[in-house]
C-alpha cells in the first residue's frame, strides 16, 4: 500500500492536476484523513453498508462450475449488492464525505452508465444534488441507464467533445468541479485520478477483501488464488487488499479484446507504458508521441486507456499477475456461468471467470480460487443477445 502523505505506490500514483483543483483536492485529502478513523463516521459507513447496500455480500461455493473446471470455486457476490454491483460501495462512501465537507451536490463521469447509476443512488438517498456527465456516443448506446439515472433525480449532460467517450465525459466532469469547488463533490468512479482519490476508493472497496478474507477462513480455509477484473481496478484493488500479507497469488484479468492490436483491446498493463492522465501518474495505452489511444472491450466496463497507480505498482513488483481473456472467452462464460450456476454474470466479471476456468485446469481438483463476481450481468443481456445472434 502506497504513501498517505504523498499518494505514491513506487514510482506511481501522486497528484498531478490543474491550479483550479488544487482547493477541492487538498479539502478531500484533509477531511478524509480526518473523519475515516473517527468512530461516528465508520459507524455510519457501517450501518449503509448493511441497511442500504445489503453487505456484508454473500460467499458463495460455485458446485456445478467446481466439478466442470477441475477445482474449488468460490464466487465473492458482490452482484448481490444493492444496484448489482460493487460500485455502490465506492459511491455511499464518497456521498458520505461529500456531506462531512458540507456540499450539497455531487458530479461524477461515466461510461455505459453504472457509475453513474450508483451516484444518482446515492445522490437520492442523501438529498444531494446530482449532475452526471456522460459521452453523448455512451448516451446513445446507454438509454435505459440514462433514463435510470434521471429518474433518480440525477441531470445527465452529454458530452460532445473529443471521441464522445468516458475520458471526454471525465474531462468535463473535471471542469465543472473546477468552477464549482465550494459546494461540489466529484465522484470518481475507479481507483483512479489524483490523491487521494486511488486511496479513498481502495478503502472503501477494501470491504469486499475484508469479508471474503474472513468468510473464507471461516469456511473452507484461505484460498490459493484471488481473481478479479481490472478495468481503472477498483473491485480488483477492494479484493486484493485483504489478501495482500498472505500466501494467497493474486491475479488481476484484463481485457483482451478483440486482438493485442492498439485500439482492439484496453490491457493497459499489458501494453500500456508510463504515462500522465487523469491527475496520475500510471501505465496508459498510448500512441506514438504520448497520445491516449482508443481502446475497446465488449465489456464497457473494462473499456479504460489506463490503470490505477497501486495496480501499476502492483504489477512491478511482482506480488500480482496480470493476465488477459479476450472478448469471445468472456463472452463464452457468460453463457457457461449462467447455465451452470443460475447467476448471469455481469461482461467484466465474466473476464475473472474465464481466467479461473484456465487455473483450474492445472491447479488442480482441491485447489480452492476465489473469484470477485463484480456485478450482475443483467445490463449485458441486451448486448450478449446481439453479438450472438439470438434476437
Ligand atoms: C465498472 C465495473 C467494473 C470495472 O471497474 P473497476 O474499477 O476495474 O472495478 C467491473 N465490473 C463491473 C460489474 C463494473 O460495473
Amino acid at each position: 500500500m502506497g504513501s498517505e502523505k504523498s499518494g505514491f505506490f513506487g514510482e506511481f500514483g501522486g497528484r498531478y492536476s490543474p491550479e483550479v483543483l488544487m482547493p477541492a483536492i487538498l479539502e478531500l485529502e484533509e477531511v478524509y484523513f480526518k473523519v475515516r478513523s473517527k468512530k461516528r463516521f465508520q459507524k455510519k459507513w457501517e450501518q449503509l453498508q448493511r441497511d442500504y447496500i445489503g453487505r456484508p455480500s454473500r460467499l458463495t461455493y460455485a458446485a456445478r462450475l467446481s466439478d466442470e473446471w477441475g477445482a474449488q470455486i468460490y464466487l465473492k457476490r458482490e452482484d448481490l449488492n444493492h444496484t448489482g454491483a460493487h460500485k455502490i460501495n465506492n459511491a455511499i462512501g464518497q456521498a458520505l464525505l461529500a456531506l462531512e465537507m458540507g456540499k450539497e451536490r455531487i458530479i461524477a463521469e461515466t461510461g455505459a452508465g453504472q457509475h453513474g447509476v450508483a451516484t444518482a443512488t446515492a445522490a437520492a438517498h442523501f438529498g444531494l444534488k446530482c449532475t452526471v456527465y456522460m459521452g453523448s456516443e455512451d448516451v446513445r448506446r446507454q438509454k435505459l441507464n440514462c433514463y435510470r439515472m434521471k429518474l433518480l433525480g440525477a441531470e445527465v449532460i452529454p458530452v460532445t467533445s473529443g471521441t464522445s467517450t468516458l475520458k471526454d465525459a471525465t474531462n468535463e466532469a473535471m471542469r465543472d468541479w473546477a468552477r464549482n469547488v465550494r459546494n461540489t463533490h466529484y465522484i470518481i468512479g475507479s481507483a483512479i485520478g489524483p490523491h487521494p482519490f486511488p486511496i479513498i476508493v481502495a478503502d472503501f472497496q477494501s470491504v469486499i477483501g475484508k469479508e471474503s478474507r474472513k468468510q473464507m477462513k471461516k469456511g473452507p480455509g484461505l484460498p490459493h488464488a484471488v481473481i478479479a477484473c481490472v478495468g481503472g481496478g477498483s473491485n480488483a484493488i477492494g479484493i486484493f487488499h485483504g489478501f495482500l500479507k498472505d500466501d494467497v497469488d493474486l491475479y488481476g484479468v484484463e481485457a483482451g479484446g478483440r486482438s493485442d492490436d492498439p485500439g482492439e483491446n484496453s490491457a493497459s498493463i499489458t501494453f500500456g507504458e508510463v504515462g500522465y492522465f487523469h491527475g496520475t501518474k500510471s501505465l496508459f495505452i498510448q500512441k506514438e508521441g504520448g497520445q491516449i489511444q482508443g481502446v475497446h472491450s465488449v465489456s464497457a466496463g473494462l473499456d479504460y486507456p489506463g490503470v490505477g497507480p497501486e495496480h501499476a505498482y502492483l504489477a512491478k513488483t511482482g506480488r500480482v499477475k496480470y493476465v488477459r481473456v479476450r472478448d469471445d472467452r468472456a463472452l463464452e462464460c457468460f453463457q457457461e456461468v449462467s447455465r451452470l450456476e443460475g447467476i448471469i454474470p455481469a461482461l467484466e466479471s465474466a473476464h475473472a471467470l474465464a481466467f479461473a476456468r484456465e487455473l483450474a485446469r492445472d491447479a488442480g481438483k482441491k485447489a480452492r480460487i476465489l473469484v470477485n463476481l463484480s456485478g450482475r450481468g443483467d445490463k449485458d443481456v441486451a448486448e450478449a443477445a446481439s453479438i450472438l445472434g439470438m434476437e
